[in-house]
């Protein structure tokens, strides 16, 4: 099997959080957690961003899917923006954090205090809806290029208790 990295246009992962429950061995019950990163309200050649959205949330409803969509702040910035965040929470889809900006994480130009406004900000785009969870996925899974700026990112989200969310398998749509 060929291992794939996960990429910025990432919109499907099997995701594992930090600290997320385990089921109990004896059930044999098997828990996947579907997510998605980085929607958009651009316009694209196949569809708009009202169609594809719709499309996606059918295709999730149609399966009894609850799935979580980690947003990039400034991708949905707008009034276009916020009427696609509103309608995945009210679908009872959870809202995590992927930061503002989606910057490089492991950049030098970027220091701790960079790094934790990336979080704030972005949490402040997903915080004023019901579906919004403390969950935090790394733009490119990449918490920080020194151990200060990874322990002190982690330690900003530990103190919004944010859990940090991973990719244990990815897709695109290449
Ligand atoms: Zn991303």
């Amino acid at each position: 099997m060929t291992t794939r990295r996960a990429f910025l246009l990432t919109p499907l992962a099997i995701a594992a959080c930090a600290r997320t429950p385990k089921p109990p061995r004896s059930s044999g019950a098997r828990r996947l957690a579907i997510t998605m990163d980085d929607p958009v309200v651009d316009e694209t050649p196949r569809l708009d961003s009202r169609a594809r959205d719709a499309a996606l949330l059918q295709a999730l409803a149609t399966r009894r899917i609850r799935a979580a969509l980690f947003v990039c702040g400034k991708r949905v910035d707008s009034a276009e923006g916020a009427a696609l965040l509103a309608r995945w929470s009210s679908a009872g889809h959870i809202l995590g954090n992927h930061s503002y900006s989606h910057r490089f994480f492991h950049s030098r130009s970027m220091t701790l205090a960079d790094s934790v406004e990336e979080l704030e900000k972005g949490e402040a785009i997903v915080r004023p809806y019901p579906g919004f969870r403390r969950r935090f996925r790394f733009p490119f899974l990449k918490e920080g290029n020194t151990i200060e700026k990874r322990d002190g990112a982690r330690a900003a989200l530990a103190r919004r208790t944010s859990r940090t969310c991973s990719i244990a398998l990815a897709t695109t749509t290449a």
